[in-house]
């Protein structure tokens, strides 16, 4: 079994409730989606083919032992757009049977049922200001683990903000599943973000890419 493989790398989680966690990230090559903000275009079609378990033994080397409970050591499966890949259930599967905590980050434009329940699925939300909004599965939201899973909003402007608080408040999402609002790098102003949450009550965690904050916006493999 074969997945092409752009990008491993150990950084820290940049976004997300596990924010600021050292983790070792998979990037899958190849997306099939083209949003207008896109920082990872250089993966949509660099990368090696790779045999499962020559990248299960380079996970095994890089994380060490797997172990239960807090800071346990910590996977991530991104892209691209990883379930975009008929493997990556396996490579998921896979992780979890060795021990890891693993997380996945996908675009919900791809149908979760053969993600195993137990990974940590961090879902985006396309907004308008995407380009991708079309691209949603609805269906996903009912494969989503309330405590554990996260509903991602990427937010280009005023526009979107408004769009996903109405989406949201439509479908009950804040009852349900950890919801976070990240503004587009460099284009929706954080600060103007945080007051608008503060200011309507917004159940929602406010993120911004921490390893763009650490390492600049050009840099690879961080
Ligand atoms: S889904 Fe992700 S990788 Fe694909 S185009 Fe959008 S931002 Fe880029």
């Amino acid at each position: 079994m074969q997945l092409k493989v752009n990008e491993v790398f150990h950084s820290i989680q940049g976004e997300g409730a596990r924010i600021g966690r050292p983790c070792l990230f998979i990037r899958l090559t190849g997306c099939p989606l083209r949003c207008t903000y896109c920082d990872t275009a250089y993966a949509f079609t660099e990368g090696t083919p790779r045999e499962l378990p020559d990248l299960l033994d380079e996970v095994c080397r890089r994380l060490g032992p797997p172990r239960k409970g807090p800071n346990a050591p910590f996977v991530e499966l991104t892209g691209g757009e990883p379930l975009a890949h008929p493997s990556a259930p396996a490579l998921l599967r896979a992780q979890l049977d060795l021990g890891y905590e693993v997380a996945l980050e996908t675009a919900g434009s791809h149908d979760l049922r053969p993600v195993p329940r137990e990974v940590i699925k961090i879902v985006d939300r396309k907004t308008p200001g995407s380009g991708e909004e079309h691209r949603w599965l609805e269906s996903n939201l009912d494969h989503m683990v309330s405590g554990q899973d996260e509903l991602k909003f990427v937010l280009c402007d005023e526009a979107d903000y408004a769009w996903a608080k109405a989406w949201c408040a439509e479908r009950g999402i804040w009852e349900r599943l950890e919801v976070l609002f990240s503004p587009v790098w460099g284009k929706l102003d954080p600060a103007w973000l945080a007051e608008r949450i503060v200011a309507d009550g917004l159940p929602v965690r406010l993120q911004v890419q921490l390893h763009k904050v650490i390492w600049g916006v050009a840099r690879k493999g961080v």
